[in-house]
């Protein structure tokens, strides 16, 4: 089987110690790619770094709508960013890069950290939309707490919908739904083994806007435990279960998507 995990954070510290172990263990699960997302401009940095060392991974740049603010919240585990980011002289950077890159991401909008600056958080995804339209190149959305707001500045855009994967998407029924039928894409995290939401989304979402991802550290299959990229086998098994399919169809699908989104 061909797995893939097109969203982690392998710069997190908690895989300081490991992470040739750690992509070790997702070559022999069989991952082939591993889009390794930035948030600000020091992560992206890293992640640019992890690309030229390990030829699994890939790199995705992003600017995180917290860290774009000078807010990085108090969570460790990632270089934070506490002051405000320039976001054009970043974008700069991001497009400098344009050829050593898959995605660009993650970006978008949180309102679960920031229940404040929602007018200056949106001005700031608009101009990465636009950014995004102009690169060419897919945009992992991140949109906590703000499924709505996020999908509609998306449909006002002019950006392709096939190139928009929404990471972790947890809208409503009705706006997964909606945001199917236009044809974005999604991911599946590797906790969907015990979330009804991503069952349902399974369920919603045909099985060529479907992506696996990690999101590693976090969301882990097994609680309390650190995710990693290996562990997208688990989504797979789950997403055959639902679509009852076999676990290689499902593969076999996700890496063909992969392939037409992610380049
Ligand atoms: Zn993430």
């Amino acid at each position: 089987m061909d797995l893939v995990d097109v969203h982690c954070h392998l710069t997190h510290e908690k895989f300081k110690k490991d992470l040739d172990l750690v992509v070790e263990r997702a070559r022999k699960a069989g991952v082939k790619a591993i889009v390794c997302s930035g948030v600000n401009h020091p992560t992206n940095v890293e992640v640019l770094e992890l690309a030229k060392k390990y030829d699994l991974i890939k790199a995705s740049l992003g600017l995180y709508p917290i860290d774009l603010l000078g807010l990085g919240p108090d969570e460790v585990g990632l270089a934070r960013q506490t002051e405000k980011i320039d976001l054009s002289e970043e974008l700069k950077f991001i497009k400098k890069h344009k050829q050593d890159i898959v995605a660009v991401g993650e970006c978008g909008l949180d309102y679960h950290w920031d229940k404040e600056h929602h007018t200056q958080q949106k001005k700031n995804f608009e101009q990465i939309i636009s950014f995004v339209e102009k690169l060419k190149k897919p945009l992992v959305v991140h949109s906590r707490r703000a499924e709505l707001d996020a999908f509609e500045m998306l449909e006002s855009s002019s950006i392709k919908k096939s190139l928009v994967v929404l990471h972790c998407f947890e809208g409503r029924k009705h706006l997964l739904k909606k945001a199917a039928d236009a044809g974005y894409n999604f991911t599946i995290p590797c906790n969907v083994v015990r979330l009804q939401h991503f069952q349902t989304l399974i369920g919603i979402a045909s099985l060529n806007q479907i992506f696996t991802e990690t999101d590693a550290p976090w969301l882990s299959a097994f609680p309390g435990k650190r995710n990693e990229p290996a562990f997208v086998a688990e989504s797979i098994k789950k997403i055959a279960e639902l679509k009852k399919i076999s676990p290689d169809k499902v593969a076999r699908a996700i890496w063909k998507n992969y392939g037409q989104v992610f380049k």
